[in-house]
């Protein structure tokens, strides 16, 4: 069965709720797919002393503060999820969950959405996918050859699952500082775990009094003058890697981050590097991004560079009736963030409504 609505959103993180909050404010009639049987998106797959950026303030999504978690400054995954689960139902957004999103076609004045629980019509689509269901591996040499255990940011949970491990992480953004941060200050077990970090190239920290607020004033600066035709100061990557958040700082403050160039090649039992040193290890994390998750929208035959699709703000070139939200800073400045999503949201609402007008 085939059913029609005027705009369907393909994801329920928190990219596709603040879409929802918006297209519901202009009226329209939509729905929201989501593939997770529960609310959440990425919050739920994040390791368990993961801690925002920001104070629950700056954590909010259009319409609704995200309260503040008691006794925490800047609140854990867990607050945001329960705070994500709040909004969708606050503003009775019609999610639909458990329903994966296959494929994305043109099929004459609508784009036909077909999941794995039936097919959908729309006159308009936002893909709001995100990241986290796509993790990176870098093709080093040797990797399939490692006998012991390999992880991606995405399955560390807690450094009593690696207690007593010879263990390298891999990735100098702020998975990789925060997990080797993790580890090297855990102090529920006797046994430590033998960390080496090799972050890719050399660490940049973010100035210490730079959190989450700094980040989205610098992004939101940018976008001014960008939008007033001045010089573009560069993203928030221009300012540094890592911010400091309080574990990083102590772990890094204690002389436990020491950071290991890159090593040539994985070997069965560690890793090696070009002047024949080796490091045995038990286990190596993988901290080293994602891509976004656009596998569905293939056959609209859009990827553009680097497996992006491009975009005019997020309206995709190729296809006005597509937008693409959250991805990161090529789908909005700071878009890929709890308060800097809103923004790109209302801006493919209300284009989306001009379109079916
Ligand atoms: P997601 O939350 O991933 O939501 C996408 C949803 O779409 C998911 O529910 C997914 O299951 C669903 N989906 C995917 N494919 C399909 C499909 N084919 N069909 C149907 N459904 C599908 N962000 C902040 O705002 N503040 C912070 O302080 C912050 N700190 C961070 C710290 C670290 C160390 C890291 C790694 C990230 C941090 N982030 C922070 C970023 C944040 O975790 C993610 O960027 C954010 O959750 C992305 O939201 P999203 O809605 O775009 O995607």
């Amino acid at each position: 069965m085939t059913q029609a609505v005027d705009v369907v959103v393909i994801g329920g993180g928190q990219a596709g709720l603040a879409a929802g909050y918006h297209l519901r404010r202009l009226g329209l009639d939509f729905l929201v797919l989501d593939v997770q049987a529960h609310p959440g998106g990425a919050w739920r797959h994040t390791w368990d002393s993961l801690h925002l950026f920001s104070p629950a303030a700056y954590s909010s999504l259009p319409g609704r503060l995200m309260p503040p978690q008691p006794g925490e400054t800047h609140p854990d995954a867990d607050h945001v999820v329960a705070y994500l689960t709040d909004y969708e139902q606050r503003y009775e957004l019609p999610v639909v969950r458990s329903v994966r999103v296959e494929a994305v076609r043109r099929d004459g004045e609508y784009l036909r959405v077909e999941t794995d629980s039936g097919t959908w019509r729309a006159r308009s689509v936002i893909s709001a996918t995100g990241t986290w269901s796509r993790p990176f591996v870098p093709a080093v040499p040797g990797r399939t050859e490692f006998k012991g255990t390999q992880l991606h940011t995405v399955e560390y949970r807690r450094p009593a699952d690696l207690t007593g491990q010879r263990v390298i992480v891999v990735g100098g953004g702020n998975s990789g500082a925060q997990i080797a941060a993790d580890l090297v200050l855990d102090t529920d077990t006797d046994t430590d775990t033998d960390l080496t970090w090799v972050p890719l190239r050399e660490p940049r920290y973010l100035a210490d009094d730079i959190d989450g607020r700094a980040l989205f004033d610098h992004a939101t600066a940018r976008r001014r003058a960008l939008d007033e035709g001045r010089t573009d100061t560069g993203g928030v990557a221009s300012l540094g890697d890592i911010v400091a958040v309080p574990p990083v700082r102590e772990a890094r403050d204690a002389g436990l981050l020491k950071a290991q160039p890159m090593f040539t090649r994985v070997t069965p039992t560690g890793v090696e590097w070009a002047d024949g040193t080796h490091v045995d290890a038990d286990s190596i994390i993988w901290c080293t991004g994602f891509r976004p998750a656009l596998a569905h929208l293939a056959p609209l035959g859009l990827r553009g560079p680097r497996g992006h699709i491009p975009t005019a703000g997020t309206r995709a070139l190729g296809e006005p009736r597509l937008h693409l939200l959250g991805y990161g800073d090529w789908t909005g400045p700071a878009s890929a963030t709890l308060i800097g999503v809103g923004r790109p949201a209302r801006d493919a609402a209300r284009q989306i409504a001009q379109l079916l007008r």
